[in-house]
């Protein structure tokens, strides 16, 4: 079987098979910065990595992903770097494309 190289896991021990586990946090909205946690309440680590963008007027718009470095090594040293490196775009992709840009294109309320 060939299912354990296409699973992403976490230090922690949790896998991630599909990339709508990780929990996604818009409390950055000033930073212009989203945090991509761990699915694992108990997690260690809590913070795989980020999502940045920025906002232009009104409208937030991508402007770069990426894993944390312990999540990436440890990964890269279950199923090789190549394998890591695909993986993980491939999920920074669909975790970006599933953010709700809308929601954080919204002024907050008390501005303006
Ligand atoms: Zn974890």
């Amino acid at each position: 079987m060939s299912e354990e190289r296409d699973t992403v896991q976490c230090p922690c021990g949790r896998l991630i098979d599909n990339p709508d586990d990780y929990k996604v946090l818009y409390l950055k909205r000033e930073l212009q910065e989203i945090d991509i946690l761990c699915p694992n309440d108990s997690c260690y680590l809590r913070e795989l990595g980020y999502i940045k963008f920025d906002v232009k007027g009104e409208k937030a718009k991508f402007r770069e992903a990426s894993f944390y470095p312990p999540f990436v090594t440890w990964n890269s040293g279950r199923v090789g770097s190549d394998s890591a490196e695909r993986l993980l775009k491939d999920h920074l992709k669909r975790i970006a494309s599933k953010i709700d840009w809308q929601r954080l294109s919204r002024p907050r309320a008390g501005t303006s």
